[in-house]
C-alpha cells in the first residue's frame, strides 16, 4: 500500500498560523517586478554604508577574522557601544554582562519576546507600529494588545489609552520611538508619563530605539535613561538605519544582567554569534570619527527630503503630520474617498509609485499610507508629481 500523499504531518502551529505575512513585503514584491516603479515602500536607507565602516569590515576579513566571536559579541564592540550610549544618553551598561550583540534589531526583538512573554501574557503595543512587534509577541504565545495612537494627537502615546487596555494579564509594553511607520517622536514629558505608568503597574518596557540618531530639530530621549526605568527596560537598537547597514545585520539589546543572560542563552543556541566581519564594521561605525560625520550628513539629507515630502503631500491635499524622526511620512489618504488598500494598489498599477497601506501597521493605520523618503530628491519629486496627478481628479 502506498502512503497517502495528503498528510498533515507538517501542520504548522496555531501561533505561527496566527501571524499574517508582512503587508510591506507584498507591495515590495509586486513593485520589484515593475522597473518603472518608484518605490517609497521599503524602510531602508538608499545610501551605501559609509566608506570607513565598509573598509573596517573588509579589513577584518583580510586580517583573517573569519571565525565566531564570543556569544555576546566582540568585547571591543560592546565596550564601544556602552560608551556611546553613556555619552549620548547618560545611561550605563556593563559591557561584560549587560550588552548583547544580535543579528539586527529583529533578532533582539524575538529574543526579548521569547525571554519575557509567558503563554497567555498580554503585551501593550501602541499602533500603528512596526510589523514585527505584534508578531514576536504572538510567536512567543502571548497576546499583543493594540493601543491606538491618533493623527489628531500627532501619533503620541497617551497614558489614558494605555490605562484603558490594561488587564490582570498585562505584563509589559513594547514601544518604538522614533516610530516606524508614522515618524512620531515622543517628547520627554510624555515619555515620563509612560514611565510613571509602567512603574505604577510594575510593567516591563521594551524600547526599540533603532532610529535614535535620525531625529530632526530636537534631541532623542532614551527611555532607559529616565529616572527609575533602567531596571525595568530592555533597550533595543541597531546599526541598520543610522549607519546605512541593513545588509550587515547588526543590532543589540541592553538590559540588567539576569535578563541579558537569558537573551544570550537563546542567542547562543540559535545564532552562536552575530557575523564577525559585520561586528568589526559596527565597531568602526562607533569609533571612527569619519563615520559620525557620515551619519550627520545622511541625517541632513533625510531632513531635507522630509520637508519636501511633507509639504508635497499637504499641498496635494493629503493631510500629513510632520514626522520628527526616522524616514517615514504617514499621509492621510481618506480625502481621496479610497481605502488605503485601494489607494496604494491604484497608485502602484496606474501611476507606478509604491507606498504601503497603513493597516499593514495595525488597524490604527487604516486610512493612511506609509511613504519611506529614504530615496533621492529627484525621485521623490517625480513621485510627488505622479501622486498629485493621481489624487487631483479624485
Ligand atoms: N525596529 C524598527 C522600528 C524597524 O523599522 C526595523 C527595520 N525596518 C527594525 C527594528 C529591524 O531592523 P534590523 O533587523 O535591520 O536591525
Amino acid at each position: 500500500m502506498t502512503a497517502d500523499p495528503r498528510t498533515d504531518a507538517l501542520r504548522t502551529t496555531t501561533r505561527v498560523n496566527a501571524v499574517p505575512p508582512s503587508g510591506i513585503r507584498r507591495f515590495f514584491d509586486i513593485a520589484a517586478t515593475m522597473p518603472e516603479v518608484i518605490s517609497l515602500g521599503i524602510g531602508e536607507p538608499d545610501f551605501v554604508t559609509p566608506e570607513p565602516i565598509l573598509r573596517a569590515g573588509i579589513a577584518s576579513l583580510e586580517a583573517g577574522h573569519t571565525g565566531y566571536t564570543s556569544n555576546s559579541g566582540l568585547i571591543e564592540l560592546r565596550v564601544a557601544l556602552a560608551a556611546h550610549l553613556e555619552r549620548r544618553y547618560g545611561v550605563q551598561y556593563d559591557p561584560e554582562t549587560e550588552v548583547l550583540i544580535t543579528v539586527g534589531g529583529s533578532e533582539a526583538l524575538h529574543l526579548v519576546a521569547e525571554a519575557l512573554v509567558e503563554p497567555g501574557d498580554e503585551v501593550l503595543v501602541p499602533e500603528p507600529c512596526f510589523v514585527a512587534y505584534p508578531a514576536v509577541v504572538t510567536f512567543a504565545g502571548g497576546t499583543p494588545v493594540p493601543v491606538v495612537t491618533r493623527f489628531e494627537n500627532d501619533f503620541q502615546l497617551d497614558v489614558a489609552d494605555l490605562r484603558a487596555r490594561i488587564t490582570a494579564r498585562t505584563r509589559g509594553l513594547l514601544i518604538g520611538y522614533p516610530s516606524n511607520p508614522t515618524g512620531a517622536v515622543m517628547d520627554r514629558p510624555q515619555l515620563e508619563a509612560v514611565a510613571d505608568f509602567a512603574a505604577e503597574r510594575n510593567l516591563y518596557v521594551v524600547s526599540d530605539e533603532i532610529y535614535d540618531q535620525l531625529v530632526y530639530g530636537q534631541d532623542h530621549t532614551c527611555f532607559a535613561a529616565l529616572p527609575g526605568m533602567r531596571e525595568r527596560t530592555v533597550l533595543l537598537g541597531g546599526f541598520s538605519k543610522s549607519y546605512a547597514m541593513t545588509g550587515w545585520r547588526i543590532g543589540y539589546a541592553c538590559a540588567p544582567a539576569p535578563l541579558v543572560a537569558a537573551l544570550r542563552k537563546i542567542h547562543q543556541y540559535i545564532i552562536m554569534s552575530a557575523p564577525t566581519a559585520a561586528q568589526y564594521a559596527a565597531l568602526a561605525a562607533l569609533t571612527d570619527p569619519a563615520a559620525a560625520t557620515a551619519v550627520r550628513s545622511m541625517a541632513a539629507a533625510y531632513d531635507a527630503r522630509r520637508r519636501l515630502v511633507v509639504d508635497g503631500f499637504n499641498r496635494i491635499g493629503l493631510p500629513t503630520f510632520e514626522p520628527r524622526g526616522a524616514f517615514y511620512a504617514f499621509p492621510d489618504v481618506r480625502p481621496t474617498g479610497l481605502s488605503s488598500d485601494e489607494f496604494c494598489e491604484r497608485l502602484l498599477y496606474e501611476h507606478k509609485v509604491a507606498m504601503v497601506p497603513g493597516e499593514a501597521f495595525g488597524e490604527a493605520g487604516r486610512g493612511f499610507a506609509r511613504c519611506s523618503y529614504a530615496t533621492s530628491i529627484e525621485r521623490l519629486t517625480e513621485a510627488l508629481a505622479r501622486i498629485g496627478a493621481f489624487v487631483a481628479p479624485l
